[in-house]
């Protein structure tokens, strides 16, 4: 059956068309030129791209520390004695994970939410990986002396801050927030490399 979306394009063809095309960011005409260049593709370059997608969608777990995506738990960055122990940076997805270690500026654990509090719809704190964080920094021993919140600077990062702080209150860890000057509404994951070493820089106590 040819599909009523792709008129005049073979059944394979539409399948991987409307595939490209249900994800972020890839509308129908984009997905159209994705998929003429994929199938202009050598077979060892095609077989090599979709081997990539199947292998990261099967071997990545969380970590069971920071909850980041890795190939082996616990990651990289959590079993790097180089890093600062003492300091954990919370982001809201892995893009601004990796959007502060491009700074060099921050040597520190981190924690990955997945996501962020937003009532409207739906998303309460069981929801994204906030239970962990609390988790981490309650244990007994826990090595924390300083929590830097690196939520967007956003309405919903904004209250995912204030409700991490409230909840966090008394437990005689230093809290702290990215400056701002990262463009308000706007995401860690575009921020330039000297605006957020910036943002870093100037934190400050989140009361
Ligand atoms: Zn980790």
């Amino acid at each position: 059956m040819v599909s009523e979306y792709n008129p005049g394009t073979a059944r394979s063809l539409s399948r991987l068309i409307d595939e490209l095309n249900r994800l972020p960011g890839i509308g129908p005409k984009s997905a159209q030129r994705i998929a003429d260049h994929v199938i202009r593709l050598p077979g060892e370059d095609a077989r090599s791209l979709a081997d990539a997608i199947l292998e990261a969608r099967d071997s990545l777990v969380f970590c069971e520390q920071c909850r980041n995506l890795t190939d082996a738990s616990p990651c990289e960055i959590c079993s790097n004695p180089q890093r600062n122990q003492e300091q954990i940076c919370v982001v809201e997805e892995r893009r601004d994970l990796v959007a502060l270690e491009r700074t060099h500026a921050y040597r520190g654990l981190y924690h990955v939410l997945h996501g962020v509090l937003s009532p409207l719809n739906g998303v309460g704190p069981e929801d994204i990986h906030l239970p962990q964080l609390f988790e981490r920094l309650r244990e007994t021993g826990s090595p924390f002396q300083e929590l830097i919140v690196a939520t967007n600077p956003t309405l919903e990062g904004d209250a995912t801050a204030d409700f991490i702080s409230r909840r966090l209150g008394g437990t005689g860890i230093h809290i702290t927030r990215l400056a701002r000057g990262l463009p308000v509404g706007g995401s860690l994951e575009f921020a330039d490399e000297t605006t957020l070493s910036r943002a870093l820089a100037g934190r400050s106590a989140l009361e």
